[in-house]
Formats: C-alpha cells, structure tokens, sequence
C-alpha cells in the first residue's frame, strides 16, 4: 500500500547516508572535526546511533558534553519509542491507527482520533489553504494507486488520473474539535509529508525536557536541531550537508544553522523510471501527476513540523511560486535545485545567500 510512512526500500533523503562512508563520515563532521579531534584528547565524542522507523531512517546525534553516556544512550532509546508511537497513530498502512480509522470510515462517519493527529490534520489544512492546494493530505488514492514502493509500479493513464482526482481535495476533511470525517467514500488521507518532521519535533522536545540541548535528530532528510553553541564541539553551529540529487553519496554543498528545523523533499526519494522519465512519490494535487519543475527543495524553519510541510509544498510549487511564497513567510529560508539542461541549478531564498557553500566539502 502506498504510503509516506510505508517501509521504503531505498535510501531516502537524508543529509547524512545510512552506511557511512569514509567520505561522508568526513563530510559529517567537516568543520567541526578540528575541535572534535582536540576534544577527544579529554575522551570526549558525541553519542551517536541510528535506526529505522517509520519507513525510513533515524539517527540521533546527542553533541552534550557533560552527559553520562548511558543517560545519553537511554534518552535515545526514547526517542525511538516517541517515533514508534507516533508511527503507530499517524501511518495509513493499518486500520488500527488514527489515520487508517478516518480512511476506513470515509463517507461514512465521524472518527475521534488523538489530540495530536487532530492537530496535524488542522496544520495540514492551514498548509494546503497557504498554497491553494499544493499541499493536500488528501493525495492518499493517488499515493496508494502510483504504489511507488511496488516491485512493479506502473504509469497511471490520464483516465485513472481523472478518476482519482475528485477524491483529492483538502476542503472535504471535515475537521471539528477532535473528530475527523471525510465526506466521500473512498478519500485517504496520508501524513508522509509532515508526519515525520512532527516526531523530529517531539524527539527534540524529549530531548530538550532531559537537559540535552545540543542534539541533532534526523528522520529520513527531516532534521531537528537543537544547538545553543556546544560545548563539545566549540561552534555556536552545526553544519548541515546537503545531499546531491543525482550522485549517490556525494554532497551538493552545505551551509551552517542554529537551532531550527531543516527539511529536504527530493525526487530521488522514492520512484521509478519509464521511458526514460522519472516518475516520483511528490504529487501535483491538482494533476494526480508527479510535481515537475524542481528537483529538491530543502527549508530552513523554527519546527521541523513546518520544515517538512513546506519542502513538500515548495517542491509542488516550483521554483517561482514556491520561492516567493519562502521569501513571504516570516523565519523560513530554503533552497530549490531545479534541472538546468545537463546539469543542476540552484536557488537560494535571501536569508540562505552567502551562507550556502556548493560542492563538496574539501579537507
Ligand atoms: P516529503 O518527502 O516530505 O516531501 O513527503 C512526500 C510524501 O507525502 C509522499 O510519499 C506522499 O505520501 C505524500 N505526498 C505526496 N504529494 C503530496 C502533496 N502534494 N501534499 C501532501 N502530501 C503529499
Ligand atoms: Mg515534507
């Protein structure tokens, strides 16, 4: 069943791949490796471990200094249960959880969910109102009918695509304290494109409420950073590697940020080729097809909730419209990289001007 929280079986988009490599090992701590290297003279390092969750990769980078390692490792393994939990109401795989009860009940009846599923529901529909329907959770029978994770997925023809559309539409989720209805049989809603930014935001928050307040938690190319100038690694920043969308393993350029939340949509995710075109898992709402004018889009916001919600929106957008609705929106910043004939071309939103370092990192 085709989903954003469905198990995904390539690598996703992360800033920092899976198996690290020699080079990306580097790369992650490109500028932080001096004052790594002279802290570990007084064995100090960071507490770093990875895992899998909701379809895709997470790994937990606590940078504190003055931590017991075993608190660090035990604060970790909460997270992992936090992201499970969250998992386990948000994905539209099972019926059990929130999300599937209010699809298996569309165009039936009411569905009473979680305060916190409410809540994203509610924030999803502001997202999709910002972009005039860029953004729709409703792009579940779309998801579900691409079926981007199956061994043999198929282009949709335009008469399926229309017959799927009228399901597709933000403005029937009927939404009301915390009681979700869709008015048609049929709808679906998916949370793939802020479900995970919101359990970047609740890891953090664990985090931050256990004293750990210099930590970076990635959830599949969702970051969640929290860095008040460790101790440990004497930088008042922590360095943010962006991946190259077309070369695997290799690093399209980086820029420093403070405590934010910073999200990467790319159309090297999830997809498959046919006839030479790619056809990838962000979807124009309004078509049924894959959105096409760009082919990453990476935001810098306050929450990684909104990191996530706007790279995808931004990515619908495209370049022109997506970059004026980053430069509208007050403390978010964010980059497009689009196809320039052969090669790649990018875009940066003012606050990220001279700030962003292309290429890879050199030693
Ligand atoms: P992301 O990787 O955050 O950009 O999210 C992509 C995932 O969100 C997809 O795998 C779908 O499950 C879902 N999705 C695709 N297109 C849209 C869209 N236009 N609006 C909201 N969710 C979408
Ligand atoms: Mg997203």
């Amino acid at each position: 069943m085709g989903s954003g929280l469905s198990p995904d079986k390539r690598t996703v988009g992360r800033q920092f791949p899976p198996r690290m490599t020699r080079k990306t090992l580097r790369a992650f701590f490109y500028a932080q490796l001096l004052t790594v290297a002279a802290c570990s003279n007084q064995g100090l390092e960071p507490v770093r471990r990875e895992s899998t969750v909701m379809g895709t990769f997470v790994s937990v980078t606590i940078f504190d200094e003055h931590v017991r390692r075993e608190f660090a490792q035990a604060m970790i393994d909460s997270v992992f249960e936090e992201m499970k939990r969250i998992e386990s109401i948000a994905t539209d795989y099972a019926d059990s959880s929130d999300i599937g009860q209010v699809n298996a009940h569309a165009g039936i009846e009411t569905v009473s969910v979680s305060k916190e599923i409410a809540r994203l529901v509610e924030e999803s529909i502001l997202y999709s109102e910002t972009s005039l329907g860029a953004f729709d959770i409703t792009v579940g029978p779309l998801v579900h009918s691409w079926d981007f994770l199956s061994d043999s997925p198929r282009v949709l023809s335009r008469a399926e695509l229309n017959g799927l559309l009228p399901l597709v539409n933000y403005r029937n989720i009927v939404w009301e304290n915390d009681k979700v209805f869709l008015k048609k049989k049929g709808m679906r809603l998916d949370l793939g494109a802020i479900a995970k930014g919101y359990a970047v935001d609740r890891a953090i928050a664990l985090l931050k409420r256990r004293g750990l307040t210099n930590v970076i938690v990635d959830l599949g190319g969702n970051l969640g950073v929290s860095w008040d100038g460790t101790r440990l690694l004497d930088s008042t920043r922590a360095t943010i590697f962006i991946r190259h969308p077309r070369r695997d393993g290799e690093m399209f350029g980086h820029f420093e940020v403070g405590t934010s939340g910073v999200s990467t949509s790319g159309d090297y995710q999830r997809y498959f080729t046919s006839g030479g075109v790619r056809y990838h898992h962000i979807l124009d709402p309004h078509t049924g097809e894959p959105a096409r004018d760009v082919v990453s889009v990476t935001i810098v916001a306050g929450d990684a909730t909104k990191a996530d919600a706007l790279s995808t929106t931004v990515f619908v957008l495209g370049r022109e419209k997506g970059m004026s609705l980053i430069e509208d929106l007050k403390d978010v910043e964010g980059m497009i990289i689009h196809e320039q004939g052969d090669t790649l071309g990018y875009m940066l939103s003012s606050g990220l001007k001279g700030r962003f370092v292309w290429g890879e990192p050199r030693d």
